[in-house]
């Protein structure tokens, strides 16, 4: 009589360019672990049933790519490089989930092609150079030329009905590309296993975690990118409550021009308050990092970009005051750093806050939480 066999057999898919990737994207490291453990004791973070990064560093060494790219562990990770200093062999772990996370967001982003050229440090330029061209074009359209002299009022530049219709088109694409690339993401997730809890009840919790910024303050050691993390987080919130204060101001209540000492102004200027120091903070720390960061493209793009639009806006209105007509050169480099913080949301490190929401939202719904 024969017995039956309880081992499942499961076909994996192996993909051999797969290090080569994660080592483009800062997980230099990974062949070099050893599989000790070190790494997920040291985890603040990981949950003692399954931990992490033991297991993905072995599935990257494995060129498991779609099971990495299914796995939402990688999200629970909020990059303390705890477990990098406490490798014995130097692997960076740490990196090697960063690299990942960075993967997910090309793999599932639409459309892929654009996402998969913005990876690349090579095409850069060549994203840069569509709002300057954008620019042109409209300045040719329209007539359009720099004003010289007088009181400074960006409108005489760009009108506001150019500049909301522009904003509305790039915003709309950028928000429905990013839901639809979160969309399969979750979508992924969910087929592995059924959540216990009510999806919207698990974003409910989620959103809480995320605004206290929970998780985050788990990774004791390294406190500064804690702090980093919050100015940049809420700055950013203030700032683009500014611009909705704006289009208000302009649209409900008739102002003609952005004044010295309106709401707008006044919000703009506390989001920038908040919002450099964290900045600065972030790039000091990267810098002088014990763990040495190798290719992080990745995160240097949100970091620059953020700082770049953040003293143009600044610099533009101090040239504005003082009637300066360069503010209105200074204007037309703040727009082209705003198109591309926008209109690449979806493929650069801004879109880590809206799948590492939905990976969250996931795991709280299948009762998997970090072990705080
Ligand atoms: S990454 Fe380092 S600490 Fe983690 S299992 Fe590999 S060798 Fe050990
Ligand atoms: S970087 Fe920090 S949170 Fe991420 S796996 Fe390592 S120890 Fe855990």
């Amino acid at each position: 009589m024969s017995t039956s066999n309880p081992v499942s057999r499961q076909r994996i898919e192996v993909d051999l360019n797969f290090v080569n990737e994660v080592t483009r994207r800062g997980g230099g490291d990974v062949k070099k672990c050893m599989q000790c453990s070190e790494c997920s004791v040291v985890c603040p973070l990981s949950p003692s049933e399954s931990p992490f990064p033991r297991k993905e560093m072995l599935w990257t060494q494995w060129g498991l790519k779609d099971k990495l790219m299914a796995d939402p562990d990688i999200w629970m990770c909020h990059n303390c490089e705890d477990c990098s200093k406490e490798c014995p062999r130097n692997a960076k772990p740490g990196s090697v989930l960063g690299a990942l996370r960075s993967m997910v967001i090309e793999t599932y982003s639409w459309p892929r092609a654009i996402s998969r050229a913005f990876s690349k440090k090579a095409f850069l330029a060549l994203f840069a150079l569509v709002p300057v061209v954008l620019m042109i074009v409209f300045f040719l359209a329209t007539g359009i030329r720099v004003p010289n002299g007088g009181p400074i009022y960006f409108s005489s530049l760009v009108p506001y009905n150019y500049l909301d219709t522009a904003g509305i088109i790039v915003g709309a694409y950028a928000i429905l590309a990013l839901l639809y690339g979160c969309f399969r993401y979750y979508r992924t997730l969910s087929k592995q296993k059924k959540g216990k809890m009510n999806a919207v009840i698990a974003a409910i919790l989620t959103l809480k975690d995320v605004i206290l910024h929970t998780w985050f303050s788990v990774c004791g050691s390294n406190r500064n990118r804690y702090y980093a993390h919050i100015l940049i987080f809420y700055g950013f919130c203030v700032l683009l409550l500014a611009t909705f204060t704006g289009a208000l101001e302009i649209h409900v209540f008739g102002f003609s021009h952005a004044l010295l000492g309106e709401p707008q102004n006044i919000i703009g200027n506390i989001g920038t308050v908040l919002i450099l120091p964290g900045l600065l903070i972030a790039i000091i720390n990267r810098t002088t990092s014990k763990v040495p960061k190798e290719d992080t493209y990745f995160d240097w793009f949100f970091l620059i970009l953020l700082l770049l639009i953040v003293c143009t806006g600044f610099v533009m209105e101090l040239l504005r005051l003082d009637g300066i007509s360069l503010a209105y050169w200074t204007y037309m480099i703040h727009l082209i750093l705003v198109f591309m913080l926008v209109a690449y949301f979806p493929y650069s490190k801004f879109a880590h806050l809206a799948y590492r929401f939905f990976a969250l939202t996931y795991l709280t719904s299948i009762g998997r939480r970090p072990a705080v």
